[in-house]
């Protein structure tokens, strides 16, 4: 069993707290770690260090910055498979999933290589008689990053990167159930040359966090996670005086209308509503199928689910286990909430066979029909392998559902309608949308985050708005007596 610690000042420690978490590996049940849970000695120890380090990081070159960046890009590119591997190990999403987390992470550290272009500033010559103004952006100082289980590699990605390259230290508090990854991801980047307190990565629970959003020397929390300890981050932290910015839960919709092409809408509801069993902040768990189009679309869906396989993410199966016993028992029991509401299981996931370790946390995928908006299938968040039909008969009603709906992560409309699809870019209240895409991936140039309660903050991850949330903008005005114009004499021979 593997003993899991921090990583401050540019090297692993244990810290002093006596608490531990167990880690699990999913597919198999088995303990495969203990993560210590940090106090707040510990966290305060992770802040001291990242202070020390911002003070000359915010001063190294544009140019040593990005060397750093590069050289790190090219560490995780080389090593993508190992991280895949961990990922999957505490996780348990299958490796294609895993390897297509850290691609998505490599594009944010390529995106950060180009931080030069980014934090260019604007000049203004002249704005009164030898008077010029122009602005630029500097680092906050010491940032924390919160992440989710969901992608622990994906999700540190988004803002790490960015932060640094801005300038500023880190500390990173990953999720406590698969927190190896970070440490890894910690290690290449001093490895790449970041100097020791750069980056710090803090394990532990809420403990850890609220010490972070109390932290005086904390200036900016990211956080990612599910909507109610999102509105509490935000909230503590914007009370300490913090930046925060705090990616919530999600209940992705899908909109089938009629004249969809329904094999494209098929594949996509079946990789968007199991691809990582379900554990997808742009998962979806809901399709809106306008009639008449309900029936041949959920036979298709049906048939494709027939030839999924259920089991070990290192065996090559389509979908691994889920995160921990008691997410599966939840998940497990949203399902039998389902059938009890009246809703019809089309495809049980509770009868699948997995190909895996009997003592791992399996739940095949389920499909339920005829859902109606006040089922807990519905209303709730599952985070697990489950996807709700719910027939409307209109695209105005289809509408009308999802913007009722409290959240606004991301949602797809699946039409041959140009048309259709524009409208629905335009009224839908919801901050990433895919036509005839299912899920709208985050591309690192431009930024990620939803809407209503899938959000607490302005600024989204990565891209344009990452720059600005990591830094803060100043305007100098400046003038330059020229001496031919009665100012001081420098001694500079004037000309005429
Ligand atoms: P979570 O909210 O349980 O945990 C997220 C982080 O907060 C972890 O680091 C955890 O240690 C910490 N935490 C947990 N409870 C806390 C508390 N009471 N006080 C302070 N800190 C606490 O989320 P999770 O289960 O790890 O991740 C899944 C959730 O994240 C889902 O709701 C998913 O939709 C969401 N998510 C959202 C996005 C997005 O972009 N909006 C992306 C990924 C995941």
């Amino acid at each position: 069993m593997t003993r899991i610690g921090h990583f401050v000042d540019g090297k692993r420690t244990t810290g002093d707290s006596e608490r531990h978490g167990d880690v699990f590996d999913p597919a198999t049940g088995r303990r495969t770690g203990q993560v210590a849970l940090a106090c707040a000695a510990d966290v305060a120890g992770a802040v001291e260090a990242a202070e020390r380090a911002a003070r000359s990081w915010r001063d190294a070159s544009l140019a040593r910055r990005t060397a750093v960046l590069f050289a790190f890009r090219e560490l995780v590119h080389a090593r993508r498979d190992r991280l895949a591997e961990v990922i999957t190990a505490e996780h348990g999403k299958v490796l294609a999933d895993a390897a297509g987390e850290v691609q998505r992470g490599l594009e944010v550290i390529e995106y950060a290589c180009g931080i030069p272009s980014a934090l260019r500033g604007g000049f203004s010559e002249n704005v009164s008689t030898e008077v010029d103004s122009y602005s630029l952006r500097q680092p906050l100082g010491v940032v924390a990053v919160i992440s989710p289980f969901n992608f622990p590699v994906m999700v540190p990605l988004w803002f790490v990167p960015v932060a640094v390259a801005c300038g500023n230290a880190v500390v990173l508090k990953p999720s406590e159930k698969d927190p190896s990854a970070a440490l890894l991801l910690a290690e290449w980047f001093t490895e790449a040359g970041l100097p020791d307190g750069v980056l710090n990565v803090v394990n532990g629970d809420k403990e850890a966090v609220d010490a972070l959003l109390d932290h005086p020397g904390v200036r900016a929390v990211s956080f990612v996670g599910s909507t109610p300890v999102a509105r509490y981050v935000h909230q503590r932290g914007a009370l300490a005086g913090k930046r925060v910015q705090a990616l919530g839960g999600a209940k992705n919709h899908m909109v089938v209308l009629p004249d969809a092409d329904l094999d494209l809408a098929a594949d996509a509801a079946v990789n968007a509503g199991f691809g990582s069993a379900g554990e997808r902040c742009m998962a979806i768990s809901a399709l809106v199928a306008v009639e008449p189009v309900a029936d041949a679309l959920v036979a298709r869906i049906a048939e494709r689910m027939a030839r999924l396989r259920t089991g070990d993410g290192r065996r090559g199966c389509d979908m691994g286990p889920l995160v921990t016993a008691a997410h599966a028992e939840r998940v497990r029991s949203y399902v039998e909430s389902g059938v009890a509401a009246g809703a019809v299981p089309v495809v049980d996931g509770r009868t699948v066979t997995p190909d895996g370790d009997a003592d791992g946390y399996w739940l095949g995928p389920t499909l339920f029909d005829h859902v109606t908006p006040d089922m807990s299938i519905y209303t709730d968040e599952i985070f697990g392998p489950v996807l709700s039909v719910l027939r409307v008969g209109s695209y105005d009603e289809a509408v009308e559902l999802v913007n009722a709906n409290p959240y606004g992560n991301g949602t797809a409309i699946f039409t041959n309608d140009g048309g259709a699809a524009r409208r629905y870019q335009h009224e839908v209240e919801v901050g990433m949308i895919g036509i005839n895409v299912p899920i709208p991936v985050p591309m690192a140039y431009y930024s990620f985050g939803g809407w209503k309660a899938s959000l607490f903050g302005d600024l989204h991850a990565h891209g344009a708005d990452g720059v600005a949330f990591f830094t803060r903008g100043k305007v100098v005005t400046s003038r330059w007596l020229d001496p031919r114009h009665g100012g001081v004499n420098l001694g500079f021979p004037t000309q005429t």
